[in-house]
């Protein structure tokens, strides 16, 4: 081959790629993967990497030489190129995209660096105060330190924090490790594992004889009924073979518990871990550390799917239903469950994916393939709590407030003499939902998006849940001059604020996302909360993920319609699994557990089926809506918004592509199997101060249906006032 394909990361531009001349020295050497020096402009040389050959250049180029191979080991392989194609056809975005969000830019930059000295922590490119150096000294002579101490003593600021993780600090949990997120494992004891009880031998048994699969293993168990166990059985055998294990949460926190969980069984030296929070400089070490198959395990959250383990065996997504699994913003979209599917096949390993509460596209596609086992029991057989329905019809008027139910409110008083502890769902953040004129119906709307401004008493300010716009509140409706502005509606916030007025005396804490802008905060919280310090604990959903406090005897669900109203095709699969998941938080000791749900709609099937955690019977009433109306798994949704501040011209440029979408499929004969929706404005038409368009395309024709679209797209070119995101398999339609 004549012309190298090399990757750069420039200042201004980006990763892009361009085309080298390969000198003749190197024909015999050069290797895809493999970093290389290049001239570039005014840059002069520059690091890259081969990422491709050709014979042939397009067009008139004079073209350069590639000067000189840094490392003849290469740091990726064809396979993983292969693996980023595919996921940037998939996901309707180019190449570069996928790869910029695959590989830790550091390679790039830094590795001819890095070849000469060994170190990545790079001080003296970081411009530190006196009381930042001391610190920094002081995290590499302990190897870590507390981070709460360390935050309290230090008062350092988040920009110092961030210099910090830039010099390879790295958190986990409550506590700052400098550069080697393990060694705070340094003191773990090895621990043998678990005995399996008789469910767990039989959906172990079951699973290892599927494990030639070439489709997704479904592990359906219910909430603490031990999951983890017969993970952990299966990642031993799997390294016992020789071969490595990926293994997915779905968040950075779990994800750090996890990799601790592993360390203590496994062994420290094996194992690593992999997320977007991790320092560059880390990444760095373990992707070669990866490259070089030194580690068996890998742990991690949705971008470790990119990272490069080798020989893998097994891939396991444990709470696979979570949407954190999808990038949402920017492109890249992925799912990280559909990139894992794929990079099983390539090694021909097993994907198991595991929940309490599947996605009902996944529990669909493993009963079809005879792939789904299941447990129903509690590992430690203490009874799931069946929840119980406090109409508030009924009970509305006698309640505190209109929102704290009477039997809520003895069940709270009871437990908290017990000495146990509350958990009180609202996931709604925020103080009130919306403020409104009383005189002429207007509600405050943010100026940017067009949606409500939500109260916050904490700040004493209004603010707008998707551009964080604040604004004071306002004396006089911007409508109508009337003074009479009320809010209404509750969030979190009022929730806590009127638990603190019923029990005075009892310790209440809040959990939302509001409080993460202190770094670490829930963690903090919820270690609390474990450790008894707290007795009711009120939050939005973050606090029905993970949670495992068997002094946790009582859950109460304030708004458990919440979530059900949103006109989006997955609203009652994401309530039911919300509300299945937060009951699974009561009684998971030796206590029994009590779990209330306040409603309005108590007959609402998706609420019935949550109360009875019935999941096989919302299954069947989902799955047929599903199939009436072809949504997924029945077809597959690719969603376009187009947005732009001009909203005509954004509506204008959304019916021209579907009008020749139409026409497109139309002239094929595709028309029956590929259904464009829309445009229609948005459910959210309005967000930074962009107006939004979206269609929607329904692919019932599988792969042949979602190449053809996507060749469709490839062709469409904008003015640059109009931008295009292209969603496939979106997470929403809002
Ligand atoms: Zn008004
Ligand atoms: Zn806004």
């Amino acid at each position: 081959m004549k012309y190298a394909l090399v990757l750069v990361n420039i200042k201004g531009l980006g990763v892009r790629t361009f085309s080298y001349l390969i000198p003749e020295e190197m024909k015999e050497i050069i290797q895809i993967g493999q970093a290389v020096l290049v001239p570039f402009g005014r840059q002069g040389l520059i690091n890259a990497f081969v990422v491709g050959f050709s014979d042939y250049l397009p067009g008139d180029f004079k073209v350069k030489k590639i000067n000189k191979i840094i490392d003849e080991t290469p740091l990726f392989s064809i396979k993983y190129l292969k693996l980023l194609e595919w996921v940037a056809n998939y996901y309707c975005t180019d190449f570069v995209t996928v790869l910029n969000a695959a590989l830790p830019m550091k390679l790039i930059e830094k590795n001819a660096k890095v070849e000469q000295s060994v170190s990545f922590i790079n001080d003296e490119n970081e411009k530190l105060t006196k009381r930042q150096k001391e610190i920094l000294q002081l995290l590499k002579e302990k190897g870590k330190s507390s981070l709460i101490d360390f935050e309290e003593e230090a008062k350092t600021t988040r920009s110092t924090m961030k210099k910090l993780e830039n010099l390879g600090c790295i958190k986990i949990d409550t506590e700052y490790v400098y550069r080697n997120p393990l060694s705070i494992f340094k003191d773990v004891k090895t621990e043998p594992l678990f005995e399996l009880s008789g469910e767990q031998i039989t959906v172990y048994e079951g699973i290892k004889s599927k494990l030639k699969s070439q489709n997704p293993i479904l592990l359906h168990g219910v909430t603490a009924s031990g999951k983890t166990e017969v993970y952990f059985r299966l990642i031993k055998d799997v390294i016992d073979s020789g071969k490595n294990v990926l293994f997915l949460a779905p968040e950075i926190a779990l994800a750090s518990q996890l990799t601790k969980r592993l360390a203590r069984k496994f062994g420290i030296k094996d194992v690593a871990i992999w997320h977007s929070s991790i320092s560059d400089g880390e990444k760095y070490d373990v992707w070669q550390r990866l490259y070089r198959d030194e580690i068996k395990i890998l742990a991690g959250a949705r971008s470790a799917v990119f990272a490069p383990l080798q020989n893998i065996g097994l891939i396991i997504i444990d709470e696979e239903h979570e949407g954190a699994y999808k990038q949402t913003s920017p492109a890249p979209r992925y799912d990280a469950r559909v990139v894992a599917r794929r990079l099983a096949q390539f090694h021909q390993a097993p994907l198991l994916l595991g929940s309490a509460t599947p996605d009902v596209s996944t529990y669909y596609y493993a009963t079809n393939n005879n792939n789904l086992f299941e447990m129903k029991h509690r590992f430690n057989n203490s009874p799931l709590a069946k929840p119980q329905v406090i109409n508030m019809q009924e009970y509305g008027r006698a309640s505190y407030r209109g929102i704290i139910s009477k039997p809520l409110q003895i069940e709270i008083t009871e437990t908290l003499e017990r000495g146990q502890q509350v958990i009180l769902l609202m996931n709604r953040r925020g103080y009130s939902t919306y403020t409104q004129c009383k005189a002429c119906g207007t509600v405050v709307e943010c100026s940017d998006c067009s949606i409500p401004m939500i109260w916050h008493a904490s700040t004493k300010t209004l603010k707008c849940h998707y551009c964080n716009k604040e604004m004071h509140f306002p004396d006089f409706c911007p409508q109508c001059g009337s003074d009479a502005l009320s809010t209404s509606g509750v969030g979190t916030q009022k929730i806590e604020v009127l638990i603190k007025e019923l029990y005075p005396d009892a310790r209440v804490e809040r959990i939302d996302s509001d409080i993460l802008t202190r770094k670490n905060a829930h963690i903090e919280l919820l270690n609390r909360f474990q450790k008894g310090e707290i007795d009711i604990l009120v939050g939005t959903q973050m606090i029905a993920k993970g949670l495992d406090n068997p002094n946790v005897t009582l859950v109460g669900v304030l708004s458990a319609d919440t979530g059900f109203n949103i006109p989006d095709y997955r609203a009652s699969e994401r309530g039911f699994q919300l509300l299945t998941q937060v009951a699974g938080r009561a009684g998971r000791g030796e206590f029994k557990g009590k779990v209330l749900f306040q409603t309005y709609n108590p007959d609402f099937y998706a609420f019935q089926t949550a109360k009875s955690q019935d999941y096989e019977k919302f299954f069947e009433t989902e799955i047929k809506s599903r199939q009436e109306f072809d949504y997924p798994p029945f077809s597959q949704i690719i969603r376009l918004i187009l947005s732009s501040e001009n909203q005509f011209r954004a509506e204008k440029s959304a019916m021209e592509i579907a009008l020749r979408l139409n026409t497109m499929t139309e002239k094929f004969g595709f028309g029956e199997y590929l259904e464009t929706l829309g445009p229609t404005p948005c459910i959210i038409e309005k967000i930074h101060k962009l107006y939004r368009f979206q269609i929607l395309i329904k692919n019932k024709l599988s792969q042949k249906g979602h190449d053809f679209v996507s060749k469709f797209l490839n062709k469409i070119t904008l003015p640059k006032d109009i931008k295009l995101a292209i969603d496939v398999d979106p997470l929403d339609i809002l």
